[in-house]
Order: C-alpha cells, then structure tokens, then sequence
C-alpha cells in the first residue's frame, strides 16, 4: 500500500471507511486486554518460584561470616548479596549499598535527602530558589513522578538511538548551577529501548556541572534484560569511567532484582563512591536498623552466582522475545510504507516505543480503550506528562498471554491507521 499522504480525498475516504468497519468489529469483541505496564507475565514469575524452596524452618540462616540474617543490622546489606549484585552491575561489592524490595524507593529517597540535607555537605536543595533536572526524552514516567512531586523543574533533551543529546547535556549543565541532576536508563531503555554508546557514556563520565552536588542518577533497571544470546547492547561501566575522568562522586547507580525475580519483592541495590556511600550511609543509619536480610539470603542461594542469575535471565527471554518479536511483526505488516508512524526494536529490557504522526498520540490510546485495549497513557514518557508533539505511545509487550498480545497489537495497529486516516482527512479540509 502507498504512504497515506500520497493517497487521494477518495482513496483516503474509501480507507477510513474500511478502517472503520474493522473497528467496529472490533468493538464487539468486547476485548479487556492490557499493555499498558512493563510486568513480568505469570509464567516469568514461575521461573522463580525455586525461590520459595531455598529457605523452609530447617534452613540455617546464616551468612558466610557468622551473621543471622533473622536479626537486626547490618545496614549495608549482607556481603553475599553485594557480591552477586555486584557481579550483576559490574561494581566492585565494597561501592555497593543493599536496600529493601525497590529502586525506584532509592531513587525518591535519594533525591529526598539532597532536598533536605543537601548532598556531602552542600545546601539542601530545599533552601535554594529554584532546582533543575535534564530528563531526556522519551523517558520513565515514575521518575518523571519523583521530580515533579519536589516541585524541581523539568528540562526535556531528546534521546536519539545514542542516547540524550550530550551537546545539549554538556551545554546546560556546564553552564547553569541550578541543574542538580539527569534522569538516565542507559541500557535498554524505557521506553525506547536504546542503549548508550561509548562516547555518550564518556560524555556523561566528563561532565563539568556548574554544581558541585550535580548527579547522573543512572538507572540501569535492565543491565541484563537481554532479549538475545547473539545479539547483545554492552555499556562502558560509569562508575569507573567517572574515575578515571576525575568525576569520581558525581553518579549514583540503581539496580533491582524486580525483573529478575519478583516485583515488589526483589531486592534494589545502590553503587556510588565511598564519598557518597558515607553520605548515604550517616542518613540511612537513622532511617533503619537496616533491610530485608532473609530476602537477600534468599536471592542469594537461589541464583549461587551471577551464573545463575544470567541463566535465569536466558529463560525470561525465552518467553518475552517472542511476544516483542509478534508485536514488532503486526507494527511491520499492518504499518510499513504507509509513514504513519516509526517504531523502536529493542534487544532487550521491557518496551517498544511507537511514534505517531504529531496530533495522534492521545486520540490512538483513547481509539483503543474504547475497544478494550489499555494503553500507557499518552504524554506519560514526558515530564507533566505533556508531549508537545502528542506522539509517543509506550507499548509494554511482556505481561499479556500472547493470544491476547496479538490482538491487542493488531488493535492498536488498526487504531493508527483510523486516527491518522482522519487527521490527514481533517487537514485536507482545513485546506479547503
Ligand atoms: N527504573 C526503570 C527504568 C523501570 O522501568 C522500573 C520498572 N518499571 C523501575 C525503575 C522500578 O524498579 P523497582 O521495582 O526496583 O522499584
């Protein structure tokens, strides 16, 4: 089929009105299906189900050097666990920090304590007039969330298949001190699922902020989500690229288990420099006696080593590559040629990200609610969830059984191309 724009009023009107009569059809299936969020399907879950096995009342609870896990202390996290999530955010376990069962719980209460203590030793940001951070996008909406909710100012920078635009990034933050922090998810991104290069990571590594307590507050919440055995996106390591650029305390580093275990009851992990880490540490030590312990324990002696942990990542893929790959082929064969949109095809973590003509976004996520189909909503990938465009649309892939994937896809497809059959329609009449 020709691109909708090389179409004629007719032809266009002879496609709506197929279009539409598809839609009803669809319609009446009375669908109530979900893509709307990036959640490990039932049978992913399965995978961990050994985890329940591991530790039973007869188990010994006890660590490598002698600690009882059913007890108070140790704040940091137990040294078994910072190995294995070490090996898993290629950090040495002495810069690593073990919390509870969220990253995203890190991150809010990191960029809360720089608001109310301010960061090793400089003003709390609370004091300061006005407060910045970059967040390129299309980006996470949580952490979007987490900025918005301590009323700091949001900057959006383009992500390009490279990562944010660095020339951007550098300029902004060299050069104005009320830009505190960026927002990044260097592997694999959410949504699109891009991967930053060599020479954005060393970009980032050689940064000269005009704030001396400006972070990277670098979310690597898919460091090992790959999709593929053979074809896999590496990153430079950034603590030790911020190091060897004489930037040591500049990034903070998040990681969690929530993809690889169980959301909501993994554990999160924090690698930053000892100057940090002690900065950290001073508040955390009034916050808790200290984390989830058996739960560390038993993450450990499930996955023994990050052998473990890769292997079991293997068989994630194998049940989510085929539903990433059954979306990407519906987007092909339903949307190619036509320029109504442009699509990302990650190797790994949890999203596709869609594109639509400008003007379109909101009324496709709302086409396909009303045929059952949830989606994220549009504008979520943007600060204040305002996408000046109204273009991208995050699709979540992983938690529908692939029956319902497939016609949610075809749904979401056949939406894109009534909204955009309309739009153009719409603009020939202004025309007029
Ligand atoms: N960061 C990113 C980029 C995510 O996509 C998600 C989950 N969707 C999280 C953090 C949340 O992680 P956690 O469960 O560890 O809070």
């Amino acid at each position: 089929m020709k691109p909708y724009r090389e179409m004629s009023r007719e032809e266009l009107k002879a496609e709506e009105e197929k279009l539409r009569k598809e839609y009803r059809k669809y319609q009446a299936m009375e669908l109530h299906l979900d893509m709307s969020r990036g959640k490990p399907c039932k049978e992913q879950l399965d995978l961990s189900m050994g985890m329940m096995d591991v530790l039973d009342s007869n188990a010994d609870l006890c660590c490598e050097d002698g600690t009882d896990c059913r007890n108070y202390g140790v704040l940091s996290g137990i040294h078994e666990a910072k190995v294995l999530i070490g090996d898993m955010m290629e950090n040495n376990p002495d810069n690593i920090i073990i919390y509870g069962n969220s990253s995203l719980n890190v991150m809010y209460d990191t960029v809360s304590r720089a608001y109310t203590h301010g960061i090793m030793g400089n003003t709390p940001w609370c004091r300061l007039d006005k407060i910045k951070f970059l967040c390129p996008v299309p980006g996470y909406d949580r952490h979007f969330g987490i900025t918005e909710y301590f009323g700091i100012e949001m900057i959006p920078v383009p992500m390009s298949p490279t990562g944010p635009d660095m020339d951007m990034v550098e300029n902004l933050v060299s050069e104005d001190p009320s830009i505190k922090g960026i927002w990044c998810v260097p592997k694999y991104a959410n949504p699109t699922g891009y991967s930053y290069s060599d020479e954005t990571v060393r970009r980032f590594a050689r940064l000269k902020p005009a704030a001396p307590d400006f972070r990277i507050f670098w979310d690597n919440a898919y460091g090992i989500h790959h999709l593929y055995d053979d074809r896999q996106d590496y990153l430079i390591e950034i603590l030790a690229e911020c190091k060897r650029a004489g930037n040591p305390d500049m990034v903070y580093k998040f990681a969690s288990t929530s993809k690889i275990t169980f959301p909501g009851s993994g554990i999160a992990a924090l690698a930053t420099s000892p100057n940090n880490m002690e900065d950290i540490l001073a508040q955390m030590k009034v916050q808790t006696i200290g984390h989830d312990k058996v739960n560390q324990l038993r993450h450990v002696r499930f996955f023994k080593d990050i052998h473990g942990m890769t292997e079991h990542m293997r068989k994630q893929a194998d049940i989510i590559r085929p539903k990433f790959e059954a979306v990407e082929q519906i987007l092909d064969e339903n949307l190619t040629g036509l320029d109504i949109g442009t699509w990302t095809k990650p190797l790994g973590g949890y999203f596709i990200s869609f594109d639509s003509l400008p003007g379109c976004a909101k009324s496709i996520v709302a086409h396909a609610k009303k045929a059952g189909v949830v989606m994220t909503g549009a504008g979520a990938t943007w600060p204040y969830h305002k996408d000046p465009n109204d273009s991208n649309i995050r699709i979540a892939p992983t938690y529908p059984p692939m029956e319902d994937l497939i016609k949610a896809a075809q749904l979401f497809s056949l939406c894109v191309k009534l909204v955009s059959v309309e739009k153009l329609l719409g603009e020939e009449r202004t025309a007029e």
